[in-house]
C-alpha cells in the first residue's frame, strides 16, 4: 500500500514522498511552516520555507533562514507538489496543499473567513483530506462581526478618555495586535505600543502590510505627553511595573475566550472585548464544507467534540493529536513577550 500523502507523527505532520515537516514541534531537516506564532514557528529546524510576510516574521523572531515560497505558487519536492494558499489567520499566514500522485491533501494551519482588512483573505482549497485547526470548535463560539468589535472598543477607549484615563488593551503580538490598531479611531487619542507589538508593526510596515501609525513606549516615556492614551500590549506587560508608566488605566482583553465567562474572570481584566483570528463554529462548518475533502483530521482544539460531530453530518473524521500550544491560549495564559 501507498504511503499515506500526509501522516501524523511524533515530530509532527510529515509528508513521505517530500520527507518535509508542516509546522513541526521538534526539529526536522525541512519544515513548512504556516505562520510565524511560536506554536507553528519553532526554532531548530535544518531549513525552512514559508510565505514571504511569514519568513519575514520568523527571521525576526528566530534569525534563521526562511526560503520563500509566495501564494499560490508550486514548488516539487521529491514525489510531491507543495503550494501556499491565504488562510487569513494573521497577514502572512498560509494553509499548504500537498499533492501526491493526483491526491490533494490540505493542512489548515490556523484560520479564520472573516477578512480583517490586513491578513490574504481565506482560500478555500479543494482537496481529498483537509487537517483543520478547531481551537474554537464548540457552537457557544460565534464570532460579531469585526465592525461591531470596533465600535465596542472605540466607545470603551472614549469613555476612558473623558474620564481622564489610559486604555490598556491586552492582545498577541503578532497579528491580533496589529488587527485591533487598523480598528480603532485615531481620532480618539493617541495609540501606544508594547515593544513585542512595535516588533511585529516594523516587519509589516517594511513590507507593506501595516501603516497605521503608532507610538512606541520608550523607556523615558513622558506621560504627559501622551494623555489618555490607547496601549496595545502582551496582556502579561499588565500586571509588570511597565503598566503603571500610564498613570490610572482600566484593562481590557481582546481574543475569543473573552466569549466564556470564567475565563474573563481568570484574566483579571475589566473588559473583554470577544474578537479572534481563529474561525468560529460555523465558520469552521463552512470552510470544512467548501474544501470538498471526504476525510477530515481535526487538530489543535476541542477535536474530540467536534470529531464526533463532524461523524454524525457523514464526514470520515478522525482526531489527530498535536503540540500546538493553541496562541490564544498562549496569549491568555502568559502573555506573549516574544
Ligand atoms: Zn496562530
Ligand atoms: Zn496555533
Amino acid at each position: 500500500m501507498a504511503d499515506p500523502v500526509l501522516s501524523f507523527t511524533e515530530r509532527g505532520i510529515h509528508c513521505p514522498a517530500a520527507d518535509v515537516y508542516i509546522d513541526p514541534w521538534r526539529p526536522v531537516p525541512r519544515a513548512l511552516i504556516t505562520h510565524a506564532h511560536s506554536d507553528h514557528a519553532r526554532p531548530g529546524h535544518g531549513a525552512y520555507l514559508a510565505t514571504p510576510l511569514t519568513a519575514a516574521m520568523i527571521r525576526h523572531r528566530l534569525g534563521v533562514e526562511v526560503q520563500e515560497l509566495g501564494f499560490g505558487e508550486r514548488l516539487r519536492i521529491g514525489g510531491a507538489t507543495v503550494s501556499f494558499h491565504p488562510a487569513g489567520h494573521v497577514p502572512g499566514s498560509a494553509q499548504v496543499r500537498v499533492e501526491v500522485g493526483g491526491e490533494v491533501w490540505v493542512v489548515s494551519g490556523d484560520y479564520k473567513l472573516e477578512a480583517d482588512g490586513l491578513s490574504e483573505p481565506f482560500e478555500p482549497v479543494r482537496c481529498h483530506a483537509f487537517i483543520t485547526e478547531c481551537t474554537f470548535g464548540l457552537p457557544v463560539f460565534r464570532w460579531q462581526p469585526q465592525a461591531e468589535v470596533a465600535g465596542e472598543i472605540n466607545a470603551w477607549w472614549r469613555a476612558n478618555r473623558d474620564a481622564g484615563r489610559a486604555s490598556l488593551l491586552g492582545a498577541y503580538s503578532l497579528g491580533k495586535a496589529q488587527r485591533l490598531i487598523s480598528m480603532l479611531d485615531p481620532e480618539i487619542g493617541p495609540i501606544l505600543t508594547h515593544g513585542a507589538v512595535e516588533g511585529s508593526n516594523a516587519v509589516l510596515r517594511a513590507a507593506g502590510a501595516f501603516s497605521c501609525a503608532t507610538v512606541p513606549v520608550t523607556p523615558d516615556f513622558d506621560r504627559k505627553a501622551h494623555p489618555a492614551p490607547m496601549v496595545v500590549a502582551p496582556p502579561s506587560a499588565f500586571g509588570s511595573s511597565w503598566a503603571r508608566k500610564f498613570g490610572p488605566a482600566e484593562t481590557g482583553f481582546a481574543s475569543g475566550w473573552m466569549r466564556l465567562r470564567g475565563v474573563r474572570r481568570r484574566r483579571g481584566v475589566q473588559r473583554g472585548f470577544v474578537i479572534s483570528d481563529h474561525a468560529d463554529w460555523p465558520a469552521l462548518l463552512r470552510a470544512i464544507k467548501e474544501t470538498g475533502a471526504e476525510k477530515i483530521y481535526p487538530t489543535h482544539g476541542y477535536v474530540d467534540i467536534f470529531a464526533q460531530y463532524l461523524r454524525s453530518e457523514g464526514y470520515d473524521a478522525t482526531p489527530v493529536p498535536t503540540e500546538f500550544g493553541g496562541d490564544e491560549d498562549a496569549a491568555t495564559q502568559s502573555g506573549d513577550a516574544a
